[in-house]
């Protein structure tokens, strides 16, 4: 079998074994529903307690504030929607990003349907949120803040202490999708205001189709899925038991592996940016140098198209992502990439790199080589990079 290098960390992860083995018996010895009285069923209602009580751990918050979801589109669904709906009679204004994940950007169109009027605020260059603008925006009817931990493009880190003190400061709820950023980063509510957080199982090597929302003790917040009395009768539909048992799992794995983990991870994310900026002429580095995820690059070539780029790169075995909406056959380009100012067709030439901790810097190696001659032969077939070097001259 050929070579095969997984570098899209940020789109989902391996179910680490240790996580997929704590999550057989649910499967197959302990299947019984948590809501049913015999004890046969007993241990798994057990077991839900043990892992909300070990996530609520990892974040500073206590058991009872966390609910589990289906992932983190249903976490963000949820805490837009019913927040918008329960303080409504306060005000129909919500302040969130340009940069959010779909989940957001979508949900929050959904909302201006209902006559709720949005503030999208815009980034820097590096992609942070510009705090003059934040603040300039809240208005006596804003409800709640949305602004992402890091971004799963792009990898900027935002200020979310600070944007926490100001949606305190104001008494507007503050939601965070800390999708890509728990596991990766260390979080506590207390510390950075946070009331809301969405994160998913599948970005830190759990299971897909698992995640949930943490919601602060006192924020008034409307059941989402009605029905049985289940998450505190907030969230109903039987338990996904194996699910939850992964979640977890998956948590405290990566609570406890994070600084060593994330260091090394750094490590090797530096070596590929500093190779490729040294080694790849009229390239540059998309999101903030140094507060960005430990696991993700994100470049853009010039002359070249993101699509073709990942094809080849494809062809050698390297799993990346273009960041741009392209795969479903859109041709606008990432709208992260656009709000941090750059023109359309350097944005579409765009490749993000999102390692684990397995990746060396060997592999980084064979990657960048590979990347080297794929971004030289693209330019090669280009009239327009032809048209510049003759400038040039
Ligand atoms: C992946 C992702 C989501 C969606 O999570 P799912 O569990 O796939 O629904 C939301 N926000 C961000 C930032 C993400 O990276």
């Amino acid at each position: 079998m050929g070579k095969l290098l997984y570098l899209d960390n940020a789109a989902t992860t391996k179910t680490a074994p240790e996580v997929v083995e704590a999550m057989l018996p649910y499967f197959t010895e302990h299947y019984g529903n948590p809501s049913s009285v015999y004890s046969f069923a007993a241990g798994n209602k057990e077991v839900i307690s043990k892992e909300r009580e070990a996530i609520a751990n990892t974040l500073g918050a206590k058991a009872n504030e966390i609910y589990f979801t289906a992932g983190g589109s249903e976490s963000d669904n949820w805490a837009l929607k019913a927040t918008a709906e329960a303080y409504a009679d306060k005000g129909k204004h919500i302040i969130t990003t340009k940069i959010e994940h779909h989940a957001i950007l979508h949900t929050a169109e959904y909302l201006e349907k209902r006559g709720f009027e949005i503030t999208y605020v815009d980034v820097d260059e590096d992609g942070k949120v510009k705090l003059d603008e934040l603040k300039k925006a809240i208005r006596p009817t804003t409800i709640l803040i949305s602004v992402m931990f890091a971004n799963n493009e792009i990898g900027t880190i935002q200020p979310i202490k600070e944007i926490g003190e100001i949606a305190k400061e104001h008494g507007i709820l503050f939601h965070t999708d800390a999708v890509q950023a728990y596991g990766q980063l260390p979080i506590n509510v207390d510390e950075y205001h946070i009331d809301m957080l969405s994160a998913s199982g599948h970005k830190l090597n759990g299971p897909k189709g698992i995640g949930f929302l943490y919601i602060r003790k006192g924020v008034k917040i409307r059941s989402f899925v009605h029905g049985g009395a289940q998450e505190r009768k907030r969230r109903a539909g039987t338990e996904n038991v194996p699910g939850i048992v992964g979640i977890g799992t998956a948590a405290v794995r990566a609570d406890k592996t994070m600084k060593e983990r994330t260091a090394k991870e750094t490590e090797v994310r530096d070596y590929l940016i500093d190779r490729v900026l040294k080694e790849i002429p009229y390239c540059r580095l998309n999101g903030h140098r140094t507060d960005r995820l430990p696991n993700n690059a994100n470049f853009s070539f010039r002359f070249v198209e993101g699509e073709s780029l990942l094809i080849m790169l494809d062809m050698k075995g390297i799993c990346a992502s273009s960041g741009s909406a392209c795969t479903s056959g859109s041709l606008d380009p990432s709208h992260v990439l656009l709000a941090i100012g750059l023109p359309h067709e350097i944005a579409h030439g765009s490749l993000r790199l999102t390692i684990n901790e397995e990746i060396t810097k060997e592999d980084i190696d064979y990657v960048v080589d590979n990347l080297k001659e794929i971004v030289a032969h693209l330019r090669n077939m280009s009239p327009l990079y032809e048209d510049f070097v003759k400038k040039q001259k």
